[in-house]
């Protein structure tokens, strides 16, 4: 099967590690090794920062529409490429090729909504104090832009952040996962050719720690946005206010689903299932903890746990394959401590719980029950295929439940009732709520976090903000 040989992609030209190679792409299904991972050098990285640097004027100069054009064109070019970069992410990262090619669309479509938002980034006329005088409000990119983007959608989280930056008027350089970098490095291609001037974006490869500790303290640096873990965001946070750079970060969650009595399980359960196992779990707005009334919840167990086990378990490569395997051995030890945590602590394994063979990262989609809330599965994110049922009394309870925890990304419900929807979204602490849905991430929309979660937004026209800087003019 064929996998890129990689190269980091700086001042518009490809090239291997300055310090050799660092690691190893492995294909999750498999275990085989697919690539060397290129090791960036100091000087490749200040390489990078001087492309961007020396692009930043100019592209900001490009008016707004032929920013527009590029991002189109390369939309266009990743359309037609669709199967081949789907072959590539579910190598790489193991979602099945359905999945792949789900993330794509949604890569493409970021493409197409912020080069039709570059041409939006307006600024307005205060009136003025003085007669004759103006006031303006003018939208500036901020300056170019290190972004770190994680491996569970290797194509659609760096999309959202190169985008919307580079409709800005922004420069970047980005960092992908060094375990998923192909599929990323496939959207610099794009762009590449579709005529994207040298240094607008630049792709590093390496490792994560001297990347980020190089560039953020860099004075080229005027933007930080990150996507991942929340120890990882805490501690690139720290490093940006040390150099008082602005910073987004998407980070974790442990989202909470609630079902109520009224809520219509033949359209809740296949949803329950498809969100949990959707990626594998390894989504940071996966359901985890279903906090489903006492008067349905042996029912809601009992078809959940049917339907988990029905779904089919292998090789994205498979189209009759449902989930693929974890990304990587990491997940595989963090869900078995999740499992033998939860059955200390006295929970019930009510499906899965286990890994599927020895080759690759399978894990059996889980359900347990019985989970105790103070007990470390209830609380630290799982990001896999495990979902946790506990019962609840009153919408208070469910409430307080869904709301303990300090992650804040998103939460759900299910329930027929208007006045319990509206009640839910106004009163559950989330950057973003789903009633009878889990779909929180749409391009056209916001998508943030509260609490440890993180801060700032992607998608809709808060995204292109995180990149603008609004210039005060007085013309007197
Ligand atoms: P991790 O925290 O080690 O790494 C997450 C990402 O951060 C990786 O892409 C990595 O390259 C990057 N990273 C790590 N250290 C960095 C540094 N010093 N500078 C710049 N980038 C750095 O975690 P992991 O083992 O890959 O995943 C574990 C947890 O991360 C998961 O359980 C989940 O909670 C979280 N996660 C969240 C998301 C998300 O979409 N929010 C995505 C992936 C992982």
């Amino acid at each position: 099967m064929r996998y890129p040989t990689l190269e980091q992609f700086i001042a518009g030209e490809w090239r291997p590690g300055g310090d050799g190679v660092c690691g190893v792409v492995r294909n999750p299904a498999t275990d085989e090794v697919l690539a060397e991972l290129p090791r960036a050098s100091a000087s490749d990285l200040d390489d990078a920062l001087t492309a961007a640097q020396d692009a930043q004027a100019p592209w900001r100069r490009t008016p707004a529409m032929q920013r527009a054009s590029i991002l189109l064109r390369a939309a266009a070019l990743l359309q037609e490429r669709v199967e081949s970069i789907a072959l590539t992410m579910t190598l790489e990262q193991g979602k099945t090729l359905a999945e792949a090619r789900v993330e794509l669309g949604a890569a493409i479509e970021s493409f197409q909504w912020y080069a039709a938002e570059a041409g939006r980034a307006y600024g307005r006329i205060i009136p003025a104090r003085i007669p004759g005088a103006r006031q303006m409000v003018i939208q500036e990119p901020i300056g170019p832009v290190a972004a770190f983007t994680p491996w569970n959608f290797p194509a659609n989280l760096p999309a959202r952040k190169i985008s919307a930056a580079l409709a800005a008027g922004c420069t970047m350089i980005l960092k992908p996962s060094e375990e998923t970098p192909a599929s990323t490095l496939a959207l610099a291609q794009a762009l590449a050719d579709a005529g994207l001037p040298k240094g607008v974006l630049n792709v590093v490869l390496g490792v994560p720690d001297q990347i980020s500790s190089h560039l953020i303290p860099s004075p080229v640096i005027r933007k930080v946005t990150f996507t991942g873990s929340v120890p990882v965001g805490r501690h690139l946070a720290r490093l940006a206010a040390d150099h008082i750079k602005p910073c987004t970060l998407e980070l974790g969650g442990h989202s909470a689903a609630l079902i109520f009595e009224d809520a219509d399980l033949d359209t809740a359960i296949p949803l329950c299932a498809l969100g949990k196992t959707r990626n594998a779990g390894q989504v940071c707005t996966s359901p985890t903890r279903f906090l489903v009334h006492e008067s349905i919840h042996d029912e809601f167990v009992g078809r959940l746990v049917q339907a988990m086990n029905g779904v089919r378990l292998g090789s994205g490569l498979d189209p009759s394959s449902q989930m693929g395997p974890l990304a990587n051995a990491r997940r595989i030890a963090a869900m078995e401590r999740i499992v033998n945590e939860a059955k200390s602590a006295g929970a019930r394994v009510e499906a899965g719980g286990e890994r599927l063979g020895s080759v690759g990262n399978f894990f059996r989609p889980t359900v347990l029950t019985r989970v105790p809330t103070d007990s470390e599965p209830m609380n630290v994110e799982a990001f896999g295929p495990v979902a946790m049922v506990r019962p609840f009394s009153t919408v208070d309870d469910a409430l307080s439940e869904a709301n303990r925890l300090n992650y804040g990304l998103a939460a759900y419900a299910f329930t027929q009732s208007a006045a319990t929807a509206v009640q839910v979204s106004e009163e559950l602490e989330a950057g973003g709520v789903g009633i009878n849905s889990f779909a929180v991430g749409h391009t056209e929309a916001p998508f943030g976090g509260t609490k440890d979660s993180g801060y700032g937004y992607e998608g809709g026209v808060e995204g292109i903000s995180a990149y603008l800087h609004s210039k005060y003019v007085h013309h007197a």
